[in-house]
């Protein structure tokens, strides 16, 4: 979820100074897609593990750093291009899973699906956004951009002052509404439904 302008045109307009910071709403909503996986498998709730996790669920929107270098929002490269792929979130979650699965003695496959389904899910959510540019979701394959066919959340807009305009409310109350509302329901059905056994009642029925 993000924030965009319209057209890269306007970009043109805008001198490096003026160029406005990356959006908030999306660095504080994308990890609760991680958060709510977690509720659901108890071994993925390392604190290095949900830390790396929670970054990599906003990490694609770095992208937006490319705006100051002038690289164009619709290239390949740009904002929500390649970054934004399940195909590029594979790549880093097989770069860092070794590591990872060092530091928590889980499986390597395991970390792996874990940091991939955090990224990866960040280009998907993006697609439910009603502005902007749409995402490269099919990066390297086509450099298309693409959205859902309904895209409930309100597009943030740049920088950090606007988010605390009404606009920015808005967004808040949307990503409140279509991220974290499903997410707090479906981690708490996890924490529910996978909560440990007491051994009492492991005994009797073994
Ligand atoms: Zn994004």
């Amino acid at each position: 979820m993000h924030c965009d302008l319209a057209e890269d045109a306007a970009w043109k307009f805008l001198s490096p100074r003026r160029v406005p910071a990356p959006p908030m709403a999306t660095v504080l909503s994308h990890p609760a897609v991680p958060l709510a996986m977690a509720c659901w498998f108890p071994s993925l709730r390392r604190p290095s593990l949900l830390l790396a996790a929670c970054i990599l669920s906003s990490a694609p929107d770095l992208d937006a750093l490319g705006l100051w270098l002038g690289v164009p929002y619709g290239a390949w490269h740009g904002h929500r291009g390649a970054s934004h792929s399940p195909a590029f979130a594979l790549l880093v979650a097989i770069a860092l899973a070794p590591w990872l699965a060092r530091r928590t003695g889980l499986g390597t496959v395991r970390v792996a699906a874990f940091l991939f389904a955090a990224m990866g899910s960040h280009g998907l959510i993006d697609m439910a956004t009603n502005g902007g540019h749409g995402i490269a979701v099919l990066w390297p394959f086509t450099t298309e951009r693409w959205f859902w066919p309904v895209q409930p959340l309100q597009v943030s807009p740049i920088g950090f002052r606007a988010m605390f305009s009404v606009w920015g409310l808005e967004v808040l109350a949307s990503e409140a509404l279509w991220v974290w509302l499903p997410a707090l329901v479906l981690g708490a059905l996890g924490l529910v439904l996978r909560r440990p056994r007491p051994a009492a009642a492991v005994t009797a029925s073994s």
